[in-house]
């Protein structure tokens, strides 16, 4: 499946892959091969409009990464758009508070319901579950026995109606034959599964061969009746372009909560299924990989969009290629933060030059970072003790003002004595200092602006 896509999609991938530059040419190509790709693929046009125009979009404005070259940030993107077109997240089964859960399968006759119902109860079982069969396809005159077999092969039960009246006549009502009404086996087969204490019912309804008003209404009625947790609508993903139409016509009819792609170990386009989750807003939860009972796998759309791009070795070295850089990146911050010195005299120095230059001190004291809460002391502040401040800086060695904790007592002493201060205005000034950058570490964790502590003495 995709094979056809993904040698596409690696080709055009070739072409950029180890480009330092890529000119708006370059990208505007590379959509170009994509968009053909994706539409070649069976991909709905509308999806494939949106997903180039988006990528696009994304590769213009790309910024410039120092993890990634511009050919692998264009890969990334891809991926990442893939992504979202099959779903985003995974979407695992939602399991009733209260059990049984209910589980209802919808889809046309052929698209692989019944073969899906044995493969998923099996899973189901094999997690720890109790699950049981119900077979409310009483269309196909052998469907019930279809399921029972497959029921078999599980390892797990079947409700399946009473033959009774095999011979006698069909009941008028359509979609209702010898069996009885299949709303209300549906209905019976969840309440005996209630009774019998099984934790999953899994309700296999009746298929047509080509959408029908009369199919819509009975597998809605079923709806109704049993209220499911879930219901699954089952496609076969080589029915090509008629899959968005399909999944239209039943997400009005009946409506579904996920989606299970069949068949998807054939070798069709198969591009259409990958339109299913993006044209009805339903999550992908399951594929069907062949016709044995194991042969079902948790849909992930993350995966899938690597299986397709058959990029997994170079998916994996961007992410690694990330990882270390933000790893680099995130340990500098932590110093930063971390760090008793990171806001130092140096600093400080520099912001009284540049607010002196600046002239109307008082104003702009309260724009300096961790004293715009103190218009009180700013009132108060006297500019002569702003030059003593400065002077007592000035008088700090480069290392003293980079490391004001290693100002000790004697050297308090020298910094009093050049700049024409006492030992004790220094303290302060140093004591108002470290609170200052406590506040300033503060400030940058996201802690806001806590109230300033007085600089005016
Ligand atoms: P239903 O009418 O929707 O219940 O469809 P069935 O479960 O009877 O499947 C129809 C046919 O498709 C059967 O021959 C199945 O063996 C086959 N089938 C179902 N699922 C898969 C699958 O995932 N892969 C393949 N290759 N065949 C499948």
């Amino acid at each position: 499946m995709f094979n056809t896509l993904s040698d596409r999609l690696t080709a055009t991938f070739k072409n950029i892959k180890g480009k330092g530059r890529l000119s708006e040419s370059d990208i505007n190509a590379t959509i170009r091969d994509i968009r053909m790709a994706l539409l070649d693929a069976d991909v709905a046009t509308t999806v494939v409009r949106h997903f180039t125009s988006r990528v696009r979009e994304r590769a213009l404005g790309a910024e410039v990464s120092k993890a990634l070259n511009p050919g692998q940030q264009v890969v990334k993107i891809v991926n990442e758009e893939l992504v979202q077109i099959l779903g985003g997240q995974t979407r695992p089964l939602t399991l009733a508070k209260r059990p049984p859960t209910v589980i209802m399968l919808a889809g046309l006759q052929g698209s692989g319901k019944t073969t899906f119902a044995g493969k998923l109860a099996r899973r189901l079982r094999d997690e720890g579950h109790f699950p049981v069969l119900v077979a409310a396809d009483l269309q196909r005159p052998n469907a019930v026995t279809q399921l029972e077999v497959v029921a078999e092969r599980a390892g797990v039960p079947c409700f399946a109606p009473e033959r009774g009246n095999e011979g006698g006549a069909a009941q008028g009502a359509e979609g209702t034959t010898s069996y009885g009404d299949p709303v209300w086996v549906a209905q019976a087969g969840v309440g005996q599964a209630r009774v019998r204490q099984y934790d999953v019912v899994i309700v296999d309804t009746a298929g047509r061969l080509a959408v029908d008003e009369a199919l819509m209404k009975q597998a809605a009625d079923i709806r109704e009746a049993i209220q499911p947790d879930e219901v699954l609508f089952v496609i076969d993903a080589m029915i090509g372009q008629a899959a968005i139409e399909t999944a239209l016509a039943f997400q009005q009819g009946v409506d579904f909560t996920g989606v299970v792609l069949s068949k998807l170990d054939g070798d069709a386009r198969g591009g259409a299924a990958l339109s299913v989750a993006s044209v009805t807003g339903r999550p992908i939860m399951y594929s069907s990989t062949g016709e044995g009972v194991k042969d079902i796998e948790v849909f992930h759309p993350d995966r899938m969009a690597s299986r397709i791009l058959d990029m997994g070795d170079v998916l994996t070295l961007i992410e690694q290629a990330e990882r270390a850089f933000d790893q680099r990146q995130s340990a500098e911050m932590a110093r930063k933060f971390m760090d008793e010195e990171d806001f130092t005299f140096e600093d400080f120095l520099e912001q009284m030059n540049a607010i002196k230059k600046m002239g109307n001190i008082k104003a702009l004291m309260g724009m300096m970072p961790g004293m715009s809460g103190m218009r009180d002391q700013l009132n108060s502040l006297d500019e002569r003790e702003f030059v003593r401040v400065e002077a007592m800086v000035q008088s700090m060695t480069k290392f003293e003002r980079t490391h004001p904790k290693a100002i000790n007592g004697s050297r308090r002493a020298r910094i009093a004595g050049g700049s024409g201060t006492t030992v004790s205005e220094v303290n302060q000034l140093l004591e108002r200092f470290t609170q200052a950058q406590k506040m300033m570490r503060q400030m940058r964790r996201g802690g806001g602006m806590p109230g300033m502590p007085g600089m005016g003495g």
